[in-house]
């Protein structure tokens, strides 16, 4: 007993150390994200982190730690530091830009770009559902005006917002759905337009990593700035025509939460109780339940419109309910050798992203398991 106190007390005097050096290097971070807002450049760099990377991993195998647990290590910590170096504030790309409305911009999403861009300097200003008796007020001389609306009322939004707008204005939107408010937006404004789509809610640490989908509408050099000031705060922008995005979000969007919400639907009816469930689940169940339990948490008629929104959708989802019907027959006729032919065929599909899925998900699956706390 009194060698293991004595171990415990070295390991803690470790550990104040580390807690010494993370703040130290933590500090250096905040230095890089002074330097980085004076300059312009963006918070996420991915080939400094891919080199620091593979340098660290080398130098922890030749001292015998495992590389994996340092390069755990440090992307945890560079996800605290995407989020320090925020503080600052970033770089204003468009000086010339005086207002900034966001229609919408006391919700979610609409207030999360409202902050973004407040950091970088710009004055924005939001024409929410009770200011519509104030819009000329709030629109006059405003040089981009941002729709971030429940979808429902996106078309009507857009349409309402016509005579308001300028041809030196640039119209974007921030919708889940592309086609039909892009569409509108080029309908109503001769100038820029742009359509944009962030693939993440409000509640992420940053924007480092982050997806921001673009769909162009008109006159591209006219929001370049836009697309600049998003990758300045960290995020990726991907260029896809609207009809593309929404055939993509059918699987990523639709389908995903759709099968998510059916999945908790059917279990809530269950003869079982959640914490009973949780007390014996693996790490994968009480991810999966995570997952599931994440979906109602969030906004029920925001998930309503992105399933409801395009016929495919609904297509989509049901032949997701006859595959369903297909893989039951298998268990119904006891037909295992069915069963692993078809899984063969989906392992093929998959191919080698199989693997790399099983690796990635390892990683997840190990920090659902950290997180777990056995009273004892
Ligand atoms: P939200 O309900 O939090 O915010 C919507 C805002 O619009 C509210 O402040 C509301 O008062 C306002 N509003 C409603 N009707 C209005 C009107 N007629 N005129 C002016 N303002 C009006 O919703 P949200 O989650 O911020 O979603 C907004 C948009 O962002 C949606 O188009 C959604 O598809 C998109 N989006 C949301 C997320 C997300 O995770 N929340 C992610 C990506 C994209």
């Amino acid at each position: 007993m009194e060698a293991l106190t004595s171990l415990r007390s070295e390991i803690d005097l470790l550990d104040r150390e580390l807690i010494r050096l993370f703040a130290k290097r933590l500090a250096l971070v905040s230095q890089v994200g002074q330097v980085k807002h004076r300059n312009g450049l963006p918070i996420y760099a991915p080939q400094r982190e891919q080199e620091m990377l593979q340098a660290r991993r080398r130098e922890a195998e030749k001292m015998g730690v495992p590389p994996d647990l340092i390069e755990d290590v440090l992307r945890r910590l560079m996800r605290e530091s995407y989020a320090s170096e925020n503080r600052f504030g970033f770089k204003k790309v468009n000086p010339h830009i005086q207002k900034i409305v966001i229609v919408g911009g006391k919700g979610k999403l609409g207030g999360l770009f409202a902050h973004y861009l407040n950091a970088s300097g710009y004055f924005v200003e939001t024409l929410d559902i009770d200011d519509w008796k104030r819009a000329d007020a709030i629109l006059a001389n405003a040089e981009a005006v941002i729709v971030s609306v429940p979808i429902s009322v996106t078309l009507e939004t857009i349409e309402r917002l016509k005579p308001y707008l300028t041809e030196n204005m640039l119209l974007a939107d921030l919708t889940s759905v592309k086609r039909t408010p892009l569409a509108k937006m080029l309908e109503v404004h001769r100038g820029a337009v742009v359509g944009l789509h962030p693939m993440f809610g409000p509640d992420i640490a940053g924007m480092a990593k982050q997806v921001v989908v673009c769909c162009d509408g008109r006159f591209s050099e006219r929001y370049a700035w836009l697309l600049e000031q998003i990758q300045i705060w960290g995020a990726k922008i991907y260029t896809v025509t609207a009809d593309e995005h929404d055939h993509s979000m059918t699987y990523i969007q639709a389908l995903r939460h759709f099968a998510t919400f059916a999945n908790g639907l059917h279990l809530s009816r269950q003869p079982i109780k959640l914490a009973g469930l949780l007390a014996l689940s693996s790490p994968i169940y009480r991810l999966e339940l995570a997952m599931i339990g994440r979906l109602f948490a969030q906004d029920a008629a925001l998930y309503a419109d992105i399933i409801a929104d395009k016929p495919e959708n609904l297509t989509v989802m049901e032949s997701l309910q006859q595959t369903y019907k297909e893989a039951l027959v298998f268990f119904e006729n006891g037909d295992k050798a069915g069963f692993i032919q078809a899984f063969n065929q989906v392992k093929a599909w998959f191919g080698e992203y199989s693997e790399q899925f099983l690796k990635e998900s390892r990683q997840l699956l190990q920090q659902a398991n950290d997180f777990r706390h056995h009273s004892s």
